[in-house]
Parts: C-alpha cells; structure tokens; sequence
C-alpha cells in the first residue's frame, strides 16, 4: 500500500530516497546549477524533521563503469549545506552497510553514484561490437540475474522507500521502480514527485475546458506520439516551431529551405484528419520569420508561411501567427506548453517564443492553470525569466514527455502498486 510523507511515521526509521542530483559539474567538479539539489530539499528535510535518518542516492551523469569524474563525493558539502546537518558519504553503492546500520534519527548517508553498477539500469556493458544475438541475450539475463540481488542489498538498508526523482520516473531502474517491492506497506512519493504527477493530471485527466496544447520544437518525428495522444484530450493543438514546416509542405505549400520531414508528412496530414474527425481546432503558423543564413546577424523577412522562397529558411513565428495563437491561450483555462516555436537560441529568432511565454504569464494572471513541460521550453522559460509567472513548470524532460503521450512511467507505477 502507497503512504504519504505528510502521515507516515518516519519516527526512528531509516528512510531510502531516489533523488535525482544528476547536477552540471564544471572542470573543477564545482557545481554549476543546484536547481536539482534544492528541489529535493523539502522532502529530505520533511524526514529528518519527522525524527527519521536519510539514505540517499542518484545517478549522475552516465558512465559506464566506477569513474571518478562521475562520482557523488564532489557534492556532500553542497548537500551538506543545503540540508544544514553533516551529510556521510558511502564510496561504494553495495557495501553501505555497516555505514547504514548505524544511522541515528537526524543523520543523512550519501551513496555513491548508483550507475557505476550495470545493474542499475539492468543493460550488459561492455558487449563486443561483433557479439552475436545470443551473446547479448546472455548477458542481458546475467546482468538482470544480478540487478535482484543489487536491489535487495540497496533496501535491506532502509524501513521504507521514498521516490523524489521525477527525471527518472520514466525508467524502470532498480532504484527507481523495481525497489518499491521490497517496501510493499512502506513506499511513497517525495513532494517533487507528487507535484509533477499533480500537474500531469491537472492537464491530462483534469483540465478545465478550453484545454489548449502548444506544440513545437524540431521535429514531428520526436513529438508524433505526444500529438495523437493529445488529439483525444484538448480543444486547440498549436503547432509551432520547426516541426510545424512539414504539416505545411504536406497540405502543398512552399516552405523554401525550412526544416521538415518528408517522410512525415503522410502522419502530418493523418493528424489534420483525426482533429477534424475529433473536433480539434488545429492551429499552424501562417507567417513566418525567414533568414537566408542560420545564424543571429543575418536579414530577415516575413513571409505568408504557404509561400517561403526556395532559398530563405522559417526560422520563427511572425506576428500574425503569434496574434492569433494569443487569441487561443487567452481564451483557454487550461495550457499545456512544449517546445519552442522558434529558434529561440538565437536573440533573433526568440520572439515568438517570448511572446508566448508572456502569453502563458498573462493566461496565469487570469486564472488559467499553465503546464511548461518537456525540454526546451522549460530552458526558454527559465532563461526568459518567465519560470515564476507560469503554474507549474516540469522538472523533468524525458519523463514529462512520456507522461505527456499517455504513457504509464514505471517510476510512478511501482509506488502506486501499478503493472
Ligand atoms: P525539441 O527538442 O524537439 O523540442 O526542439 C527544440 C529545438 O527546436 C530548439 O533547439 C529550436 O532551436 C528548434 N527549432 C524551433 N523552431 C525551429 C525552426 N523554425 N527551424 C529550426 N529549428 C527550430
């Protein structure tokens, strides 16, 4: 049975937690954004109050076998001083635990960096480029053979089981899905976790009507899954950015030397038919910001979107695109936002992409609830300084997006009791 973190008795018991600390070190290992960090505070500091001691580990970066640059060591001070108690180090995953066993109420143990085991992610390493498929069928069955008996050594440390990692929910690692079954009466979501899963269901099971998605990015390919699943759920689907081109050239417009997929465009126009099928207002860009040359100091010119000369590129949404698509979101009670509909990277080329996060502030002001989610949106919210001005922005790139095609991430399932 799931508990909560609010009404658990966390009294002299010793508390596992999955966070995610995959933080940016620079050359020095000195860390470069301890967003990652801090919002884990809440659900370790909420433990200790409560009279419980801490096990904490995380993945950082991805190595591939024990590698110093990669270890955990280079953030206890930082923990340290975020928690504000002395944070233990454990320099080896799997023999923690003497260091485990003697935790008193109010301590906290760091565990090295979970990946440099292959049994973390359950995946063989080191396979020859030449291994023949039964070779990798038998290193795939020994490596999960192992991952069980690495599980079982990370819980036999701990009373109960707290997942705070939202970045890695959507995959089903040992410490993040396959350790909730050792805590069948005592697994839980940390408050990180519980309040993405709020905010996915804000949009996906309880939005307010018009619910309206904002779609961009690169590419249709990499967003096809997020686009059918969203078609059964919203009122108006906005589709922006690079991945917008194709949809045009599919219905026989000039996109000049835009971006596009042309063997997408068959899936473009099966997407134009299911939203009339379905009701769904579909809304493409239909002017565009267009350089010759993909960099920030280069001329511009606005063209009507279906007619963009053979040698100029749409690098961003004009203003006609962008007045309409005000027009939608401030008419919306609920937003979701994923990927930019520019080049946002260049100054340029950023507008469009600003002016919908001012959009998406405004719809807030109002009332609407307002979900950045995904990748480079939430980099271009961030840095536009809009982070604040929005509902809720994710935390969590991939999983965000796998949540958003509707799928079940394994992280969120093992503590709900879920298949
Ligand atoms: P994604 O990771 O699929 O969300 O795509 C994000 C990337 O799409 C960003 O790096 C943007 O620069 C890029 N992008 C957005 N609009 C365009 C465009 N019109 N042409 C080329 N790239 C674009």
């Amino acid at each position: 049975m799931q508990q909560h973190i609010d009404t658990y008795d966390f009294t002299g018991k010793k508390a596992i937690v999955r966070v995610d600390f995959n933080v940016p070190l620079d050359e020095n290992f000195n860390i470069t954004d301890d967003t990652r960090i801090r919002r884990a505070m809440p659900t370790l500091k909420k433990v200790l109050e409560k009279g419980g001691s801490l096990i904490i580990m995380s993945h950082l970066g991805r190595p591939k076998k024990v590698d110093p640059k990669f270890s955990l060591k280079h953030i206890v001070d930082h923990v340290s001083e975020c928690l504000g108690v002395p944070v233990q180090f454990a320099d080896d995953c799997q023999k923690a635990d003497a260091q485990a066993a003697a935790l008193k109420p109010g301590e906290v143990l760091l565990l090295e960096n979970l990946r440099f085991y292959a049994e973390e992610e359950g995946k063989p390493r080191g396979l020859a480029e030449d291994a023949t498929d039964e070779e990798k069928a038998a290193a795939k069955k020994a490596v999960k053979a192992s991952q069980k008996e690495f599980v079982k050594k990370l819980a036999s440390y701990a009373d109960c089981y707290i997942n705070d990692a939202f970045g890695t929910a959507h995959r089903a690692h040992g410490s993040t899905a396959l350790i909730a079954e050792y805590f069948p009466n005592d697994k839980m979501f940390g408050y990180l976790m519980e309040g993405e899963i709020v905010a996915i269901d804000n949009v996906l099971k309880n939005a307010k009507r018009p619910f309206t998605a904002i779609i961009g990015g690169s590419k249709v390919s990499s967003k096809l899954a997020v686009l059918k699943n969203l078609l059964g759920k919203v009122d108006n689907l906005i589709i922006g950015g690079g991945m917008g081109y194709t949809f045009i050239k599919a219905q026989g417009g000039h996109i000049g030397m835009s971006l596009h997929e042309d063997e997408l465009m068959p899936e473009a126009l099966a997407i134009l038919e299911e939203a009339k099928a379905k009701g769904v207002n579909i809304s493409l860009s239909v002017a565009t910001v267009c350089a010759q040359e993909f960099k920030n100091d280069t001329p511009t010119k606005v063209f009507d979107i279906y007619n963009i000369p053979e040698d100029w590129e749409g690098m961003d949404a004009a203003d006609e695109s962008l007045a309409n698509w005000k027009k939608i979101i401030l008419e919306s009670k609920t937003i979701l936002w994923n990927g930019p509909v520019g080049v946002f990277e260049l100054p340029t080329f950023a507008k469009g992409t600003l002016q919908i996060a001012e959009d998406l502030a405004e719809a807030t002001r109002n009332g609407a609830y307002t979900l950045v989610g995904g990748g480079d949106s939430v980099a271009a919210v961030t840095k536009m300084g809009y982070a604040d001005k929005v509902s809720y922005v994710s935390t969590g790139g991939g999983a965000m997006l796998e949540a958003i095609e509707g799928k079940v991430l394994p992280g969120i399932a093992a503590i709900r009791g879920e298949e």
